[in-house]
């Protein structure tokens, strides 16, 4: 084997790094996967991933849409996909009619929408955390809950929820004022909401309001400076999660078998 090429940080100590929520998520779940991914490491994008971005659009389009909206939606945007004739678009064409169901569904009993896909950009410590929300959501007396859309096959347990790093990240941005939000706007929680999985209805998975400690911060607060210091760090660790199965750079993974042979 050759030797290691360079032990030098991706960035120096005082530099600004950039985090968006998913990353946080992934660099906090397996730091070697999000080193790979951002050095290209990445699948294009397969037709599920473009109908999770249509459905996306649909609800930004559609915050208090009900069935019928939903579905004229659809009907109007399929075309956009461009998909060839066969099962496999009609079968993709029933899972969004699902889909569709389900969010109609959520969309029927939630909260009064205050924004929709709504950008945010705040310093966190050294990271610079930028990103979107799906939906901010009115929960009465000056406080918000955020959701946000999932269009997966699986759902994250409720426990995972609780402390989902994408989230806390949300409601981190809510707490710090980072979105166009009355001031003085608190966050009372967060929610992942599931339309892709095989439910009848739409799955949600709360997690509740970032409860300040003793310093005045949040675990939310601390995995994002964590994100980013392991993001700006000289190596990366690999570490067996429950994604490792559909982890697209397995296959250089020093954990997987199929991977070994880059160490050994
Ligand atoms: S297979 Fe698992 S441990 Fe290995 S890089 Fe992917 S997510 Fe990380």
């Amino acid at each position: 084997m050759a030797g290691v090429s360079s032990e030098v940080p991706l960035w120096g100590a005082t530099d600004t790094v950039t985090v968006s929520p998913s990353k946080v998520e992934t660099v906090t779940t397996c730091a070697l996967r999000w080193a790979f991914e951002a050095a290209g490491g990445t699948k294009p994008d397969a037709t599920h991933q473009t109908l999770g971005t249509l459905l996306h659009s649909i609800a930004q389009t559609h915050p208090k849409g009900s069935l019928t909206d939903l579905k004229q939606e659809l009907d109007r945007r399929w075309p956009e996909l461009a998909l060839p004739d066969g099962w496999p678009s009609l079968q993709l064409r029933k899972r969004a009619e699902r889909m569709v169901e389900r969010l109609a569904d959520y969309l029927g009993d939630a909260g009064e929408p205050l924004l929709v896909e709504a950008d945010f950009d705040l310093r966190v410590g050294r990271a610079r955390l930028r990103g979107q929300v799906d939906r901010v959501e009115d929960a009465g007396d000056g406080s918000v809950t955020v959701a946000d859309l999932k269009t997966g096959k699986t759902a994250a347990s409720k426990d995972k929820a609780a402390e989902n790093p994408q989230l806390g990240a949300y409601q981190l941005a809510v707490e710090e004022g980072a979105l166009d939000l009355p001031d003085g706007t608190v966050s009372k929680g967060a929610s992942l909401v599931y339309v892709g999985t095989e439910t009848v209805s739409a799955g949600v998975r709360n997690q509740p309001a970032l409860a300040p400690d003793e310093n005045g911060g949040s675990w939310a607060r601390d995995t994002v400076e964590g994100a980013a210091d392991t993001m700006a760090a000289a190596s990366f660790a690999a570490r067996n999660n429950d994604l490792c199965e559909m982890c697209v750079v397995r296959r250089s993974c020093p954990l997987q078998p199929e991977g070994r042979k880059v160490v050994e």
